[in-house]
């Protein structure tokens, strides 16, 4: 059967065809989304290795297709996670495994294939990070010219990746939804391929393929944690859920949970508020930049997305996030972005508050890598200087550094560094960097000096060259 599917307005519910090249509504400017025939989607069958292009009859048709290898990511166990949360089952769909690190591939490679195949030689897209590293990706292996509007703040890995693969870089004011704006003008005026996520309706077609992978991958996800930045990630997954409900391919249709950053969450407030509309907010104020997004365009979507699942919405600190990440490394070898961890630190309250039971089963989407962020460095260097361990560390620095000023010995290191310390705790210290052979000592009359070592003096260049780093 040739695939049947038209293009529909989220608003209005007014029908355009499938190959209009329409961005949103003519009739209300709303959001359009393509829905695929239900006969249509009954007869499909898959072919092919688990991998994205797999579900090509379920994506609008393209002439081209500009892959580079994504998809078919991991469908994790996490065993020892979900042991240190108390709960049964825990799986991670470990959406970091693709070409660029990030969930977004999907939609790349099937924006800039759409691109392609219709011959335009450049595209212009608005981006918070993630898809523009993407789609800068995809543009280079297609030999299409990339042009990238982003906001100021960027994560430098993510504007590492978009430098590398050639991508052409605006930096247009303070936000998300000034960047769009912009490149809606550039659209206009250059007659550029518009491949922003919120303006181009292929996005939700390449995501929603996560949830047709994770159905072949296990069945049932159960409680499905994502978090939540436009929104277009939950309201994709769900609309994946759907077709496959239509194809008869599901019984039980996840309930979502979404999940937003405290200091970002107009979503969960709507949810909160039982309003079907939101309100944006004037600045959302989170480290996670992923999920950092005020006027979340599929905002209205995703409500109805977790309402009809039967689902919740949720907020998390940026402190339980990073702390969440390093959980996710630490015992289950999967480095998240903080926008990411968000599902499992909002996962370990909702256990904690008894909405989610010990026995259920939990699926946790895992976006992109935690090696594109800024945050997460910049976290684990002020570990390395915060109370407990940090400070036994930046005690025996200090004594370092001053004993690496000149010789000296005990009770004078004790009165230049040792304020609020027994002098017994500074002889310690000293005895324990003689021990790791950092400095040496030796007797002369009736005390006994210390000095640096060239091993100590090492020690210190190398801490100086981190502190350079971070
Ligand atoms: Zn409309």
């Amino acid at each position: 059967m040739k695939p049947r599917v038209n293009l529909v307005c989220t608003e209005c519910g007014y029908v355009f065809p499938s190959d209009a090249g329409r961005n949103s509504c003519e009739k209300c400017g709303g959001i359009l989304e393509y829905v695929w025939d239900e006969e249509y989607l009954k007869s499909v069958e898959f072919t092919g290795e688990l991998k994205f292009w797999r579900y090509k009859p379920v994506l609008p048709p393209v002439k081209r297709q500009v892959s580079l290898g994504e998809g078919g990511t991991p469908l994790q166990e996490a065993q020892r996670l979900a042991e240190t949360l108390g709960l049964k089952h825990l799986a991670l769909k470990d959406e970091t495994r693709n070409p660029t690190n990030s969930f977004k591939d999907r939609s790349a490679s099937l924006i800039v294939s759409d691109a392609s195949g219709k011959g335009f030689g450049s595209l212009i897209c608005a981006t918070n990070g993630n898809h523009g590293a993407s789609v800068a990706a995809y543009s280079a292996k297609a030999d299409v010219a990339c042009h990238l509007i982003v906001p100021k703040a960027m994560d430098i890995g993510k504007l590492a990746q978009m430098m590398v693969y050639n991508a052409e870089i605006v930096e247009s004011g303070e936000t998300i939804e000034e960047a769009i704006e912009k490149a809606k003008v550039l659209e206009r005026e250059m007659g550029w391929y518009q491949a922003t996520t919120e303006l181009n309706p292929l996005s939700m077609e390449g995501l929603k393929t996560i949830s047709y992978e994770m159905v072949e991958q296990g069945g049932d996800p159960g409680w499905l944690f994502v978090a939540m930045g436009s929104g277009v990630t939950i309201s994709s997954l769900w609309k994946g859920f759907k077709e496959l409900q239509s194809m008869g391919r599901v019984k039980h249709l996840p309930r979502l949970v979404g999940v937003q950053a405290e200091g970002c969450s107009p979503i969960v407030s709507a949810f909160a508020a039982g309003s079907d509309e939101l309100k944006p907010i004037e600045r959302g104020e989170t480290e996670a930049s992923a999920i950092r997004v005020s006027k979340p365009i599929f905002g209205e979507l995703a409500l109805r997305a977790i309402r009809e699942s039967n689902g919740l919405a949720a907020s998390v600190s940026d402190e339980d996030m990073l702390t969440a990440g390093r959980e996710i490394a630490k015992l289950e070898g999967i480095f998240a972005e903080s926008a990411s961890a968000a599902t499992v630190a909002s996962l370990n309250h909702l256990i904690k508050s008894g909405v989610i039971d010990r026995a259920d089963r939990v699926t946790c989407l895992i976006t992109s890598s935690g090696l594109k962020t800024d945050d997460i460095l910049q976290s684990l260097t002020k570990r390395r200087r915060s109370p407990g361990l940090g400070s036994m560390l930046t005690t025996k620095e200090k004594i370092l550094r001053h004993i690496s000023g000149g010789t000296t010995y005990g009770y004078e290191v004790w009165k230049a560094i040792g304020k609020g310390m027994t002098i017994g705790a500074v002889y310690q210290h000293i005895a324990d960097l003689e021990e790791r052979g950092l400095i040496s000592s030796s007797v002369r009359g009736k005390r006994r000096y210390y000095e640096i070592t060239e091993r100590g003096k090492r020690i210190l260049s190398a801490m100086d060259e981190l502190q350079v780093l971070f």
